[in-house]
């Protein structure tokens, strides 16, 4: 079977590598139909992080259940699935309350597509093997298209993660939208609006990616974040900008919040006295994922976001090693569903 490996930067390769098979009565092998970059992705592939190559890349997919352990209850051979990111069984007391990405049963920062916690295999290989099918996987319903569901694994899933509790707690809180990584602030720009904000401002240097946020609704700036454009209540950062998130901070209200998604292998300065005066809290996380991603496929499926409008371009995922390496915004890589493909030779034999 064929992994898509990440060699060095700007360079990803096709290797034929041992067919998988099931391990254990909980594990599914499902078939990546739709695969795409995260942010931190598109900066491994611009040479900007400490992971050196080679290594199974991808964490983001749509994918079909090819076969399933005989303890599987929840998926079935032929279910399109969205996968999530990281690794986790479910039944530990991590898993249990929400915490999947820290799961105590497997090693430490285990996920797919990077070089972490074990051999996982990437989310555009060819076949990928999910240790804990129904902990890990959700069915995608039948009315909701790859395309829009193919971040719901990881970056689509961690805006509503990071804002819904603010929005909860502050129904029409303002939220300022510090863009500039790539997918995840235009997602998440989207669903501050679909969970009650009521002001989402997207700042952003790049032309393009304001204009994605302005179709789906949101205000645009490019910047810089200066006081003169509102108080708000949530900074919600995927901008990858020190100086940018350090800025933002001037324009929260009193016990404003600071989700910041946008990953700092560097060091970085805070305004903390500021932050002291103001009553800030910041927090930083990756997506847990999986215990969200029912909700943001319900606001899919009930039209109150559209994370399709954030796929710059639809290729066969056999153009992946040309495609990226110099990737667009999202671009979306599909393969053909054998489901389909079976479908269609029964139909014509009928
Ligand atoms: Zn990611
Ligand atoms: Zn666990």
């Amino acid at each position: 079977m064929l992994r898509l490996v990440y060699i060095r930067p700007g360079i990803v390769e096709w290797h034929e590598v041992p067919e998988l098979a099931l391990r254990g009565a909980a594990e599914a092998l499902v078939r990546p139909i739709a695969s795409s970059v995260c942010d931190l992705d598109l900066r491994i592939l611009a040479g900007r992080t400490p992971f050196l190559g080679p290594f199974a890349f991808g964490h983001e997919c749509v994918a079909e259940v090819l076969e399933v352990g005989a303890a599987v209850r929840g998926v079935h051979p032929g279910d399109r699935v969205v996968v999530p990111w990281h690794i986790n069984c479910g039944g530990c007391d991590r898993c249990r309350t929400g915490l999947t990405a820290h799961c105590r049963t497997v090693p430490a920062g285990a996920m797919f597509g990077l070089p972490a916690g074990g051999e996982w295999g990437g989310l555009f290989d060819e076949v990928v093997r999910v240790p804990y099918a129904d902990a890990m996987l959700h069915p995608l319903p039948h009315d909701i298209d790859p395309a829009a569901a193919v971040s719901a694994g990881d970056n689509l899933t961690l805006g509503l993660e990071l804002l819904r509790g603010h929005l909860r707690r502050r129904p029409g809180a303002r939220v300022l939208v510090l863009g500039g990584g790539g997918s995840v602030a235009l997602y998440g720009a989207q669903l501050a609006a679909a969970l009650g904000a009521g002001r989402v401002l997207y700042l952003d240097t790049d032309r393009a990616r304001r204009a994605v946020a302005a179709g789906g609704g949101a205000e645009t700036h490019a910047g810089p974040p200066v006081p003169s454009l509102g108080e708000f209540d949530v900074v919600f950062d995927s901008a990858f900008d020190a100086e940018r998130l350090a800025d933002s901070i001037a324009l929260l209200a009193p016990e404003g919040v600071v989700e910041s998604s946008g990953v700092y292998f560097e060091r970085v300065e805070l305004p903390l006295f500021r932050m002291y005066v103001q009553g800030v809290t910041f927090h930083t996380a990756r997506a847990n994922a999986g215990p969200h991603v029912p909700a943001v496929l319900d606001l899919i499926r009930r039209r109150r976001i559209d994370p399709a409008r954030v796929v710059s371009e639809t290729l066969p995922i056999a153009d992946a090693t040309t495609a990226l390496a110099a990737p667009s915004l999202k671009p979306l890589f599909v393969r053909a569903s054998l489901g389909s493909a079976r479908a269609g030779t029964s139909a014509r034999t009928a």
